[in-house]
């Protein structure tokens, strides 16, 4: 087994795994996401000395979706603390999907961070009016990326805006228990930041980031810390891919997120990041040909954290 991760490597793993795209689905209950091409695939990886290899569709840019809930979680974090931050949250984990009310009814609380309902709570903690919250979760990527380009899809985020009632539902019962100040537009913020585009690379740099104690790929960062980048691979590796997360450690093994845009963020701590993406999802909401391409990886060069 070769230790070398290039081009050629990342090739080879990514033509073969391509048919998967035929046996997903893509995510059509935002509509707007139904219109993404499902061939592009493409799949990166930030090594250990913060280089950038990627193959594939790699200028591609699709949406964060879910994935932004981990930059959500870290400036939250680093705003209010992470006890407040889970003062009414759990750090469990769930066999529901993505989208489910879990115990909202119940205890009231959310189960995590990476669910919706506690994603939406953890963006409403991000101080500041209108939009502020969700600007500083787009600096914050970009800050992360180096890349000042990236931006929201204004179609994307009207998209979710219309057809997010199961979100908005969740968004009044939390401000109903008094889990939730404000008004919609705090569950705004929530639709903007997972409208916000990036590609393949920028994923596997925020990637690098969450592995490197909140360091960027290019070594420097004025974020340092040691215990939120443990805060969040933790919470990736318990519920980044949902009901799936369990089977996917068992598989995978690294601290990973997925969003409906078929985008996945994987963590490998202390060493790399790494970014695929590829549009059909399989019954959890996980990118199918994705997923794959995380498995062959990991089995070549025995990345799963689990070792
Ligand atoms: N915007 C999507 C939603 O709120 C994000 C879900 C996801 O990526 N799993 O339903």
């Amino acid at each position: 087994q070769t230790s070398i991760i290039d081009k050629q490597a990342l090739s080879e793993i990514l033509e073969k795994n391509r048919s998967y795209i035929k046996q997903g689905t893509i995510a059509d209950y935002i509509p707007e996401l139904a219109k993404m091409e499902s061939t592009a695939i493409a799949f990166a990886v930030a090594d250990s000395k913060g280089n950038i290899i990627s193959t594939g569709d790699t200028t591609k840019k699709f949406t964060m979706q879910s994935i932004s809930k981990i930059i959500a979680l870290m400036v939250a974090v680093q705003e209010i603390g992470e006890s407040s931050v889970f003062k009414n949250m759990g750090y469990f984990g769930s066999d529901r999907p993505f989208n489910h009310f879990a115990n909202l009814e119940t205890t009231g609380k959310p189960l995590n961070p990476m669910m919706n309902a506690g994603a939406i709570m953890t963006t409403s903690f991000i101080k500041g009016e209108g939009e502020d919250a969700f600007i500083k979760i787009l600096e914050m990527i970009r800050y992360i990326t180096k890349n000042k380009t990236i931006d929201y899809n204004k179609a994307v985020y009207n998209s979710e805006k219309e057809t997010g009632n199961k979100n908005r539902g969740m968004f009044y019962l939390m401000k109903n228990n008094g889990l939730i100040n404000g008004d919609e537009n705090k569950l705004d913020n929530y639709f903007k930041q997972c409208s916000i585009e990036l590609t393949v690379e920028d994923l596997a740099k925020i990637g690098f980031f969450f592995a490197n104690q909140c360091v960027r790929f290019d070594g420097d960062s004025i974020y340092r810390n040691v215990e939120l980048s443990k805060l969040i691979q933790s919470q990736m590796l318990i519920a980044g891919m949902y009901e799936f997360s369990g089977e996917y450690a068992r598989t995978v093994g690294l601290p990973s997120k997925s969003g409906v845009g078929g985008g996945i963020v994987a963590c490998v701590p202390g060493r790399i990041g790494v970014g695929v993406f590829s549009p059909p999802l399989d019954t959890h909401g996980n990118s199918l040909a994705g997923y794959h391409m995380l498995l062959d990886f990991v089995k070549k060069y025995n990345l799963s954290v689990f070792q």
